[in-house]
Parts: C-alpha cells; structure tokens; sequence
C-alpha cells in the first residue's frame, strides 16, 4: 500500500512509526480535547483583505465555502477587550495656588514643563513603540496585522476544515504562485509542474529543502483533510439541506497514489511528517513559555482547565525521541544570515498569498495553518526562544520579550491539531485500503 510509510522522516533520524504511534495514541487524543476549549477556539482573523498578487476574480459560490458568522454573545468576555484604555483627567492647578498671583505663574510654568514632559515622553512612547514593532516584524515569519481593525473572531468549531469543492484555476494559480515563485528550486529544474520532483530536492541546500517540505506536507496535510472529510451524499434519504461527510478512500488514492502522481504521491504524505516534527519541536522550544501563559478568556475555571491541560500535553511532547534538529540550520555559511532573510521573505509572502484563496473557508483555514507554521519557525529561528536566553529572561520577568500574540498561540496549537489530525486520518486510510 502506498501509504504504509515506513523509515527514518527525511531531514531527521526519527522514524514515521514512532511518530505514527505518539501522534495517535498520545498526542491525538489530548489535542482534540484541548482545542474545544474557548481560548482556542475563537480565532481573530481579517477574510477581506484583499489579494495583492492579482486581480481577485474567483469569489467562490459554494455554500460550503461560506464562513458561519460567530454571534458576538458567543465570543468570551475575556477576549472582547475591545474598549481603548481611558486617559486619568489631566490634573489641574493644587487648590492651595488657586488665588495668588505668583501661584498662576508657577502654575503656567509648571503646566508648560508638565506639557513638555508629557510630549516628550509621548514622543518617547511612540518611538519605542515603532522600534517594538519594528523588531517583532524582523522576527516574524508572518506578514499578519495583529492590531488589524476589520479582524473578527470566527468560530472554527462551527466551520471545519474539510471539502469544499474549492478548485481548478483559481486553487492552482494559489498553490504554482506557491511553489514556483516563492519556494527554492532547484537550477536545473525547468518543470512547470508545481512540485520538485524527489530526485531533484538534493540539489537544494538544507534550508531550501526544509522550506520545500514544509509547504508540500501542509498541503498534503489541507488535501488529506478534504479527503477524510469529504461530502459523501447531500440532503434526499436525511432530509432537506443536510449532508453526510466522511472519509473518501477514491479520492485519497486520486490526489496520492504513484501512478497518479508521478510517483510522488508517497513523497508529499512523508512531508507530512516532517512538518508534523517541526511544529512538534517548536512546542518543546516555547514549552517553558506556554507553560506560563494565562489562556485568559475570564473564565477561571475553564482558564484553569486550559492551563493544566496545555501542560499535559507538553509534558508528552516533551518525552518524544527524537526531535526535527533546527540548530543544523543556517550555519557553517557567510551565506547563512542572506538565507534566512530570504527564507522569512518567501515564508512571508506566502502568508500574503492566503488572501488570494477564492473560497472562505479554504482562506481561514489556510490563513490559520501558515500563520502557526510562521509561529513555529519564529520559535525556531528568532533566537529570543534558544533556552539560554529565554530561562534567564524568564527568571528575571521579563517576559515582554518572548512575548506570544494571542493569536500566535492559537494558531500554532490550532496548525499542529491539524497536522496531528492528517497522521491520524491517514492510519483510518491505511484500515480501509487493507
Ligand atoms: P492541487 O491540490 O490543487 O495541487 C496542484 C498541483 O500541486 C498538483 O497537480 C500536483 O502537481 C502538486 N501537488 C499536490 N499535492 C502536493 C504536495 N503535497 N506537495 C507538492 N506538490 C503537490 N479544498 C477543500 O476542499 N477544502 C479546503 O479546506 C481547502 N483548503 C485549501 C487551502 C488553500 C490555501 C488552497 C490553495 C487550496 C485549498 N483547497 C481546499 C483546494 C485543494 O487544496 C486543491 O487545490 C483542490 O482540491 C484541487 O486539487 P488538485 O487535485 O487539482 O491538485
């Protein structure tokens, strides 16, 4: 069966097995309960802005493409916070120097000072603020607007990811603009086929053959998804308007058997379980981190049941063998800091890409999966989580510095819920092929 992947995952000395058994028996489980909890299930994201590549001309029809809205009585009082902090009044002249003459002179010299200060400090803020800003943005992997004022929360508890019938010219415009403008190829590939074929990938370096993997496993990942979950029959025997989903073992083998791939299909599952060791081993690295966190959504007891939970969780991931290795990459080369610019470049645009998806639901899920990706590669390779650094800064409570947007947080554990889910679905095909 072609998908009875066995061996060491390509780039790491962990084996699919290993990974098959702690991903289902382990992590699997504890994932799907977490991410029914609150703070992990509102996901703040902006689905109309519009695509900056090309004229936008495949808004999708299909109802299945439509995103349920999230009425806003739903969304937890903890993360509206939406109301602007109110300024204290201005304080005025001490009562005891209302009267005297010289008194309105110390007052106005005073006011003058104090409004001096005050635009002083106020110019300080914002500057700080732009240079804050600034070098979050230089460490970012993501070019997502946290503060964007047309963001809205989406329940992604009422919109799944799966089938959609999102394709043809519009879905493969997405994914070629993907693949051949923004992924490393290699110099002696002219192919106009979106993938690199296996035999080629040794010709890149390491980091280019990691950027590759990580994108074909997340799209083998969003593919896999639409298999397993895919729109069996529509309303007749159940009733008017509603459907029955399940697994598609014919479209599986479709999108991933060698004959209909070029041989290849193989190759973009075991994709899968490299960018499942990636995200995997960024949760290691921000452990101590999200170990900390509040998951604040003004609920304690359910807060509580998040944090406990999360550490569960951890303390599994934590056990696994062997992790993906990031320190092997960008070293050894005067090359190294010119690649990882353009490695965050390309990552980045790819997150821009997102807003060209043509179908609502394709777009938040494909905006939600890049954006956890970017988190982890920010975990990876900003520097500010090597343990070193982090512990100390941790102990002194400073942890402005690591800070995590809520969003980051969601969509990282939301991306790997999602990978961790393809493995498992992938075994149910496994079953059914044999
Ligand atoms: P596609 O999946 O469109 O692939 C195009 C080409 O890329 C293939 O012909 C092949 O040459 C190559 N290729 C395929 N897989 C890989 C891989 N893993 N690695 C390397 N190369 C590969 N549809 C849904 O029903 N539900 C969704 O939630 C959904 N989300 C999407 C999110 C995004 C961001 C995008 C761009 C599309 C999404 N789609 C979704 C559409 C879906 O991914 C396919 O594009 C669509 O089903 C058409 O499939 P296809 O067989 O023509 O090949």
């Amino acid at each position: 069966c072609f998908c009875q992947l066995s061996g060491a995952i390509d780039e790491c000395s962990c084996n699919i097995d290993t990974v098959d058994y702690f991903n289902n028996v382990k992590i699997y489980p504890r994932l799907k309960s977490l991410l029914l909890k609150d703070y992990f299930r509102f996901y703040k994201v902006n689905l109309k802005r519009p695509c900056p590549f090309w004229i936008d001309d495949s808004k999708c029809a299909m109802k299945d493409c439509h995103i349920k809205p999230c009425p806003p009585e739903d969304i937890p009082d903890g993360l509206k916070g939406t109301e602007k902090q109110k300024r204290p009044p201005a304080a005025g002249p001490h009562p005891s120097k209302k009267y005297s003459k010289q008194a309105n002179e110390d007052c106005t010299e005073h006011h003058e000072l104090d409004y001096l200060n005050k635009t002083i400090s106020e110019k300080l803020q914002k500057e700080l603020q732009l240079w804050e800003a600034y070098d979050d943005a230089t460490d970012n992997f993501c070019d997502i607007d946290e503060s964007d004022e047309e963001a809205e929360y989406v329940d992604l508890l009422l919109n799944p990811e799966r089938f959609t019938g999102y394709s043809g010219e519009s879905a493969h415009r997405v994914w070629k603009s993907i693949y051949l403008e923004n992924c490393f190829r290699p110099k002696t590939s002219f192919s106009f086929n979106p993938y690199i074929q296996s035999n080629k990938l040794q010709e890149l370096c390491l980091e280019e053959r990691v950027f590759y993997r990580s994108i074909s496993g997340l799209h083998a990942s969003i593919n896999t998804h639409l298999c397993a979950d895919y729109l069996i029959t529509k309303d007749n025997s159940l009733g008017l308007g509603r459907a029955k989903w399940g697994a598609n073992l014919d479209e599986f083998q479709k999108r991933f058997s060698p004959e209909n791939t070029n041989g290849e299909g193989p190759n973009w599952l075991r994709n899968l379980y490299f960018i499942y060791l990636i995200e995997l081993r960024a949760l290691v690295k921000a452990a101590p981190y999200l170990e900390s966190e509040e998951f604040y959504t003004g609920n304690e007891s359910n807060d509580w049941d998040t944090k406990m939970a999360i550490k569960d969780l951890l303390s599994i991931i934590k056990s696994f063998p062997d992790h993906f290795d990031e320190t092997t990459m960008f070293r050894n080369s005067e090359q190294a800091q010119k690649l990882k610019y353009e490695f965050k470049q390309h990552f980045r645009n790819i997150t821009r890409i997102m807003d060209c998806v043509g179908c609502d639901k394709c777009r938040l899920w494909g905006k939600l999966q890049t954006q956890g990706l970017g988190t982890a590669l920010k975990i990876l390779f900003s520097g500010k989580f090597d343990s070193m650094t982090y512990n100390r800064s941790l102990d002194s409570h400073n942890k402005k510095e690591f800070q995590l947007q809520r969003n980051e947080i969601v969509s990282l554990i939301n991306a790997f819920g999602r990978l961790s889910n393809s493995v498992y679905k992938l075994d149910d095909f496994r079953q059914m092929m044999r």
